[in-house]
């Protein structure tokens, strides 16, 4: 594996799944093995850079980077190479570090491709396997067959469109840095985000901002001499590309003052919204660009907008918040005032799926924090209520007796917490229900025995394996585990997704809206910037069938609370207005409608 001083969070999570693969595959312990594959989790969904972290001297506040993996990375920008993994990937093929990056390529499968096809250098290996099974190498191979030849194939057409996208979150975040320092340059007068980033998709393809200004060539100097600039790939008196060290591209775009609504919509999109927002107005003989509207058969004057709320009203059309802008019925809505009153992150009243620090003995991730701090960002941010659901105790290494008495414990280690809260402290308290995230076993029975469920207040259900069932097999799972218990109230992360990982699952969503309507369950929006899940389509489809949802954050650490806003975007981009959402209600609304 190349390295350097100047890797970006891609480049390092890569390294670290490098390292662990490496690890695995010669057989060390289970443990150093999954430490590294956290660290590249943690730095993956990084927010900041986290070369940026190191220079802060805040590289071990990364939940999940420990002080060992905090000085390999010290050791590597300072120096651009750490001794410890050049060691470790000594006799392995570089190729199968390439390998890896492909969906349902593990570590050793990846060794054995590389060996059985003589497949050895970083470059181009996967373009050699994917020639291998074409022509049919690959079946060849012991312990893989036809079948998994094929799946090679879609898996790797799937890794190459997903190639290079941001996640929304990371993408905001370095938005947010360009546009702070944009914002030291008296000339510029707003900022604001372009394309999919201002409409807020789950994941983001080039940067693009505008600014209003009225000395463009002044705000196109500046954003060039931004410090991150690795090259400038053009630039104009009103615009200008660069690539960033971090090798993400960012599109500058300049307008006056007077015209930045045009400018704004123009180049927000989508597409599809534009288009049919210029059919529109060619009815009217008007002609729309990114300066203003014209009318095509009259005098040249320029309509010019300083908002977006007047271009579109002089189109005869209310303002359309981004996220509707996909030409999915918003122009006739907006025509006929009848736009959804999108939910907004101040609505929300808590957070339901949050782990906590308590051991429950659990194959998955632990949470990172305890109640008490928890607690403390919760009332951050201004939280009525939480709930902590924590991963199921392992089935395999526990009877049920032991579940039971394990769950038991854990009620009554969180009531004491909370009542010695309660007593000590005259501030606002919040109320903490103990909930638990079930795993949903692939034949649709509960990872807990039913006496459990004496133990919690409600419970959230997840399938965390096996997602590779047939869509009847999956729903009646599905559908089964959801019904198995009154206290059962909602359906985790629903489609299993992992942005830029996976692909979410198939289901009979019909027949689960119907479910969730008659039984009063409700569908998680995961606000976790990987998962977006319900994505923004079955958030519009759930929504249309009169199913509730509920926005959490799947938080494994407290200060991950604070992502949030995405699962809330998410829901907007879905159309859902506060009254689709559960965790919008007052903590009495919200007991009720639990029924605790
Ligand atoms: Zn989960
Ligand atoms: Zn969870």
């Amino acid at each position: 594996m190349k390295t350097s001083k100047n890797m970006n969070n891609q480049q390092i999570a890569q390294l670290l799944k490098a390292v662990s693969a490496a690890l695995l595959v010669k057989g060390e312990n289970q443990f150093r093995v999954q430490a590294y594959d956290r660290a590249a989790v943690a730095i993956e969904h990084a927010t900041s850079e986290v070369k940026d972290l190191w220079d802060d001297g805040q590289l071990t506040s990364l939940p999940g980077v420990g002080a060992s993996i905090a000085q390999h990375l010290d050791e590597l920008f300072r120096t651009g190479r750490v001794k410890h993994f050049e060691e470790i990937f000594k006799g392995l093929p570089e190729a199968m570090f390439e390998l890896i990056q492909i969906p349902g390529i593990g570590p050793k499968s990846a060794y054995k491709l590389c060996k059985a096809l003589g497949i050895t250098k970083a470059r181009n290996a996967i373009k050699k396997l994917e020639k291998a099974a074409k022509d049919g190498e690959v079946r060849k191979i012991e312990g893989f067959g036809e079948e998994s030849e094929r799946d090679i194939l879609q898996n790797i057409a799937e890794f190459h469109r997903r190639e290079n996208r941001m996640l929304l979150s990371f993408a905001e975040n370095l938005a947010q840095k360009i546009a702070a320092y944009l914002k030291k340059e008296p000339a510029v007068l707003r900022v604001e985000p372009l394309g999919s980033l201002r409409r807020r998709c789950a994941t983001i393809g080039d940067l693009d901002l505008a600014v209003a200004t009225n000395q463009p060539e002044k705000v196109v100097d500046h954003f060039l001499r931004f410090p991150q600039v690795k090259q400038v790939l053009n630039k104009g008196s009103r615009k200008a590309s660069v690539v960033l060290f971090n090798g993400r591209q960012v599109d500058l775009r300049v307008q006056e003052e007077a015209s930045f609504g045009a400018l704004l919509q123009y180049f927000t999109g989508s597409k599809q919204h534009n288009i049919a927002l210029r059919t529109l107005a060619q009815k009217r003989h008007l002609s729309l660009s990114e300066y203003g509207i014209k009318k095509v058969n009259g005098k040249e004057k320029l309509f010019r907008f300083k908002t977006e709320k007047a271009f579109y009203n002089f189109l005869g059309l209310d303002w359309i918040p981004p996220e509707l802008r996909e030409d999915t019925g918003e122009i006739e809505a907006a025509q006929k005032h009848q736009l959804p009153q999108l939910v907004t992150p101040e609505d929300i009243k808590g957070d339901l799926h949050i782990h906590s620090d308590f051991d429950v003995e659990t194959s998955h991730d632990l949470g990172q924090d305890g109640l008490e701090k928890i607690l403390s960002v919760a009332a951050d941010l201004g939280y009525e209520y939480i709930a902590i659901a924590d991963h199921t105790p392992s089935t395999s290494q526990h009877t049920s007796q032991q579940i039971i008495d394990l769950l038991k414990r854990r009620r009554e280690y969180y009531e004491q917490i909370i009542y010695s809260r309660e007593k000590s402290e005259n501030k606002r308290t919040i109320k903490v229900f103990i909930s638990l995230e079930i795993d949903i076993l692939p034949d649709g029975r509960l990872a807990i025995p039913e006496k459990a469920f004496d133990y919690l207040d409600f419970a959230i259900v997840s399938v965390h394996s096996s997602f590779r069932l047939s869509r009847q097999k999956m729903t009646h799972r599905v559908l089964t585990a959801l019904a198995a218990h009154p206290k059962i109230k909602i359906l985790g992360h629903p489609t299993g997704r992992l942005l830029n990982e996976r692909e979410g699952y198939e289901l009979d969503w019909e027949a689960l809206f119907d479910l969730c309507q008659k039984k009063e369950k409700f569908l998680e929006v995961n606000a976790w910037p990987n998962r977006l899940d319900l994505p923004d389509t079955l958030v519009r489809e759930a929504v249309k069938n009169g199913v509730k949802l509920v926005i959490n954050t799947d938080s494994h650490a407290a200060d991950q609370l604070r992502v949030m806003p995405y699962g809330v975007y998410t829901a907007r981009r879905g159309w859902a207005e506060k009254k689709d959402i559960l965790n919008t209600l007052s903590l009495a609304e919200l007991e009720k409608k639990l029924g605790v």
